[in-house]
Formats: C-alpha cells, structure tokens, sequence
C-alpha cells in the first residue's frame, strides 16, 4: 500500500448524504445558503472568533484580506511558507519583503523585522508555521510601534491556541486554508477571521462581488462565496476534529520515539500553545541525507513531501534578497507521511527506513 505524505478524512458517507438531502429539497445550492451559515457560526462558537468569513479557499483569503486592509506598497513576510504565501501579495500588487526565520520555530524572526521597515512598509504577513504560533507578541508590539497592519496566514494552525486563546484571535487579519489536505477541510475551502467590526463589513462585501443588496454595491469585490456542498463537508468534519488532532498527536509522538532528535531535529514550538499537529516535519543534517532519506522512502512507494521548498525569497517574480536561515532549512526539510488513517505500524515502518540510511 503506497503511503503518502497525506490522505484526506473523509467522513462516513451517510452523513455527508443525510446533509445532501437536505439541499436536495431546498434547491439551493450558494449564495449564504444555510449550510454556509451553520458552518460559519459552528467554527466561531468553536474557534472562539468574533467575525469569521468562510470562503473558496485559503488563497482568495489571504487576497481579500491584503484588500481589505488596503495594503499598497512593501509587506514584510516569511519567506518559509506555502507560495500562496508570497504569490497573493505579488498578486494584489504588494511588494513581499522577506525577513528570514527564527532556526527554532521556524517561523519569521521577529528580531529581525525592525530592521527591514522602510518609509514603503505597510504591513507584515506572517505563517504560523506547521501550525506553530508565530512570536505573538513580539510581532503585535513592533506593529503597534510603527502602525503597520498584520495579517497572520494561519492555514496550517486549525484550533491552535496560544495562553488558551485562539491564534486566530491576534492581528488585524488571520486567514485559514480548509484544502482537502489541511487538518479541517471542506474539500476545497478558507475562512477568513476578524475580530474588527468595520473590517468585517468590507470583508463581508468584498466576498460578494461587492454587492449591498440586490442593485446596489458598496465597493469593488471579487467572488470569494462557498457553496452548500462545500460547507456540508465541513459540518460532517469538524465535530471530528478533536478526534482527528488526539490520533496525530500519538503517531506524532510515536515518530519522535523512533527517530534519534539530534538527526532528525524538530521545530521548536512556542509556550503555551496548545498544537495541532498539523505536519510531522523533521530537518536532517544535510540535503544529501534528506536526498538519501527521500529516496529510500520513494523505493517503498512512500512519498514524503519537501515542505517547504524552495524557500519563497529564491521565486523568479520577487526581487532577489536574502534569507539564509530560510534556505538552509528549507533544503534540509521534509513533512513525513500524517493522517488520521495511517497506522502505527507505518510510522515504524517510515522511521526504520529513515534510520537505515541516516
Ligand atoms: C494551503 C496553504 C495556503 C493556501 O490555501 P488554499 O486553500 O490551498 O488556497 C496558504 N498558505 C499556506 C501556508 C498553506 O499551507
């Protein structure tokens, strides 16, 4: 049985068709249907977030949050993250400014972020990082410093909490990716938080089409709405989620047993979080290993995942800068095979054919 880096829960079917059903009878299939509404309420009551938008997927968030905020001009990210990351910054017309990652968390060093502010910076975009909160509290201070705007992309930090809060709740912005891959998904999926009313009000109509009613628009918007069935799949799954996080955590656990910690070096995640889980990712000694460890994987039809790789500052549309910290990790790092159906004769069987070759 080829094994991959993950697989995707899937609820029982009937109770995807028990909700199926039920749009069957309405013929109503989007357009802030009442799936959409259950869902979106569900994961405030659950997420303990004030203004929570679901949307199309986690990219369109991060796009509508920059607009919302109205950012223009030079927005300091990590140059460790998924390239939606960077791409909607580049493609809402931002200028990515990357500042490099703490070794550690592996998420954007906050020690470093004062000295990339220019008179041009308008915000920073910061990951958390395999679910790993950012440095919190050390970014909200530097932006309050210099009155610039935050959006966190938190795809990966699904029911993440930091001093038992939501991260979610920190920034003007966060931003939430529900891909078939994530931890919590609706297939294809995003959400986007605020706790701010007045940005909840653009968000709200930038989602739409910019629509205020039916012949009248507040401002320019894109089409950022969700569908019944997509937010079906999200009410089947997210009363699982406790469940799915509890079975990571013990395969999770389970690799750190079998895999010697000082060649296979995990991040650091910060204090008082409560972790999610989301990635297993390891950072080996050297690309050569983690080119032996991949390939000793492939020939067992398991396929890890290099994630993340390359590192966002080397894309050929950014200006070139430098990020060493990023690029060093980003070539030594690999994302092992977790999901919630994988079992743990598995892990030991990924962990026994990383130890013959490391
Ligand atoms: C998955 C992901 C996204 C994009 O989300 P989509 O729903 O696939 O558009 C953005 N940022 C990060 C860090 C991600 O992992």
């Amino acid at each position: 049985m080829p094994i991959n880096v993950t697989q995707s829960y899937l609820p029982p079917l009937e109770d995807y068709v028990k909700y199926l059903t039920g749009i069957w009878e309405r013929v109503y299939l989007t357009n802030a249907g009442p799936l959409v509404v259950e869902l979106e309420q569900r994961l405030k009551d659950e997420l303990g977030v004030k203004h929570l938008f679901f949307v199309n997927n986690g990219t369109i968030a991060l796009q509508i949050a920059i607009k919302a905020l109205d950012l223009k001009g030079e927005v300091l990210t990590t140059p460790f993250s998924y390239v939606a990351t960077t791409s909607s910054l580049v493609w809402e017309g931002c200028t990515p400014v990357f500042v490099d990652i703490d070794p550690a968390t592996l998420c954007i060093n906050p020690a470093l972020l004062e000295a990339a502010i220019t008179p041009r910076t308008v915000g920073i975009m910061a990951t958390h990082v395999y679910g790993n909160p950012c440095d919190l509290e050390a970014i909200e201070a530097i932006a309050k410093r210099h009155n610039l705007k935050v959006i966190y992309d938190a795809a990966h930090a699904f029911g993440v909490t930091y001093k038992n809060s939501s991260v979610l709740n920190y920034g003007d912005i966060s931003t939430l990716s529900f891909h078939a891959t994530k931890l919590f998904h609706t297939g294809e999926g995003g959400a986007i938080v605020t706790n701010d009313d007045e940005l909840a009000h653009r968000i709200a109509y930038m989602r739409n089409f910019g629509h205020n009613g039916p012949e009248a628009f507040w401002g320019v918007g894109v089409n950022g709405k969700s569908s019944e069935l997509h937010a079906a799949m999200g009410l089947c799954v997210l009363p699982k989620v406790p469940e799915l996080i509890a079975k990571r955590r013990i395969l999770s656990e389970r690799y750190d047993a079998l895999l010697d910690g000082t060649k296979c070096v995990r991040p650091t995640i910060q204090p008082h979080t409560a972790y999610n889980f989301s990635y297993h990712p390891i950072v080996l000694p050297s690309e050569e290993v983690l080119l032996r460890v991949r390939d000793n994987l492939n020939a067992h039809e398991i396929t890890p995942r290099r994630y993340f790789y390359p590192s966002l500052n080397t894309l050929n549309y950014v200006a070139p800068q430098e990020a060493p910290v990023s690029e060093d990790i980003s070539r030594r790092v690999l994302c092992l095979p977790l999901y919630y159906d994988l079992q743990i004769s598995q892990v030991e069987q990924v962990a026994q054919l990383i130890n013959e070759v490391l």
